[in-house]
């Protein structure tokens, strides 16, 4: 058993995650953070962002967490390849288990993001892996010169399609209404490309194909005003109709709202449990960028400092 009692254990290594390290670092805290399933979080599984300041040109997702988590290590912050299996909120310090690790700490920041949704049929959970997949930058290099089909209307969905039009011949955007979700100028883009076809007002009826080396071979399209089912021949179906965060281990103790994103208080970083933060992602189901997640990091290593400060 580890019985060192930390100051502050940041759980999750995304923008909120690091940016709160590299802050708790800067003011002496020694932050462990827990890279948990997905180190570096969502963008790495992004292509180009565009959109962060400080990067004129862009610069690919995974490169930005690599310069995120450098900047961290080099204040002292300590990065664990480890997943938060288990936690004890119930009196101080805090317990946190990776698998049967336990630490102990004063304070936690919960970083812990969210995951791509899937739809929830059948065919498509059938088809994970052989075909069906969440994350382009991932897999859609496996798609060159073949039919692609993206699901989704929103930036997540706009952006993927994009990037997707490098690999597949032709990208059908699936998507259930008739305007999309997502940023006027992703939008724009997706409707000029000549490798791009929009099927509005439709959704998808079942993914097909099989489990063998061909997989994923098409997907019955329903067009939702006519009722009509259309087979769009594809090999790769990629699912992009947003997240949901990961806040299942917390579930015992900390307050969330109906979908599971943790409550904060009044605009900043404090849970209903005092000395358990949040931030990034993980309580943010509105804005959801990588700079707010950041800004929000910044704000949750604000307030333990202050917190500790307070309590000790
Ligand atoms: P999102 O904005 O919530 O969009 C989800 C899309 O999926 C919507 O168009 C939604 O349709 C559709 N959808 C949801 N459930 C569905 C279902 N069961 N069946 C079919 N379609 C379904 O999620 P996101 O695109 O992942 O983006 C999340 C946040 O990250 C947003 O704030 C976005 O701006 C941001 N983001 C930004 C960038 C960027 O700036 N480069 C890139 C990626 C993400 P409806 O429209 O009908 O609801």
């Amino acid at each position: 058993m580890n019985k060192k009692t930390h100051k502050v254990m940041i759980i999750g290594s995304g923008p909120a995650g690091l940016t709160a390290a590299i802050y708790a670092s800067r003011s002496g805290l020694e932050p462990i953070v827990f890279d948990g399933m997905q180190p570096g979080g969502q963008l790495t599984t992004t292509t180009e962002v565009e959109n962060y300041p400080g990067f004129e040109n862009g610069i690919n997702g995974p490169e930005m967490m690599e310069i995120f988590r450098k900047q961290a290590m080099k204040f002292g912050t300590k990065m664990l390849f480890e997943m938060i299996t288990k936690v004890d909120f119930s009196e101080k310090p805090f317990k946190l288990w990776a698998s049967d690790k336990l630490y102990q700490t004063e304070s936690v920041i919960i970083a812990t993001g969210a995951s791509a949704r899937y739809l929830g049929l059948e065919s498509e959970t059938k088809l994970k892996g052989y075909g069906v997949s969440a994350c382009a930058t991932c897999d859609g290099f496996f798609y060159k010169d073949k039919d692609i089909i993206v699901v989704g209307g929103g930036d997540s969905a706009l952006e993927e399609a994009l990037y997707l039009t490098k690999f597949g011949k032709k990208v059908t955007i699936i998507h259930r209404r008739d305007n999309f979700r997502g940023s006027k100028i992703l939008a724009d883009r997706c409707k000029k490309h000549p490798k791009i076809e929009i099927q509005w007002d439709s959704v998808v009826d079942e993914v097909l194909g099989e489990q063998d080396m061909a997989g994923v071979i098409g997907a019955n399209i329903k067009n939702v005003k006519t009722n009509k089912i259309t087979k769009i021949p594809c090999s790769g179906f990629f699912v992009a109709i947003g997240h949901q965060p990961n806040s299942a281990v917390f579930k015992e103790f900390i307050e969330t709202d109906e979908k599971g994103y943790i409550k904060t208080k009044n605009k900043s970083s404090f849970t209903n449990i005092e000395g358990i933060f949040a931030c990034g992602d993980i309580q943010d189901n509105y804005y959801q960028q990588a700079v707010t997640s950041a800004g929000s990091g910044a704000m949750a290593a604000i307030d333990v400092e202050k917190w500790l400060a307070k309590n000790e």
